[in-house]
């Protein structure tokens, strides 16, 4: 099982079957940075 987890956040966003345990560091925003992100753009 596998874990990837926000870069910016350090949340959990997504899991993967896997033989080991692995943890990824996803590239850019999750959803949550996303909405974070766009409601400050649209301030
Ligand atoms: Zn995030």
């Amino acid at each position: 099982m596998g874990i990837i987890v926000c870069q910016s956040c350090n949340k959990a966003i997504d899991v993967f079957e896997g033989e080991k345990v692995t943890t990824l560091y996803a590239k850019g925003n999750c959803d949550n940075c996303n909405t974070n992100s766009k409601s400050k753009d649209n301030k």
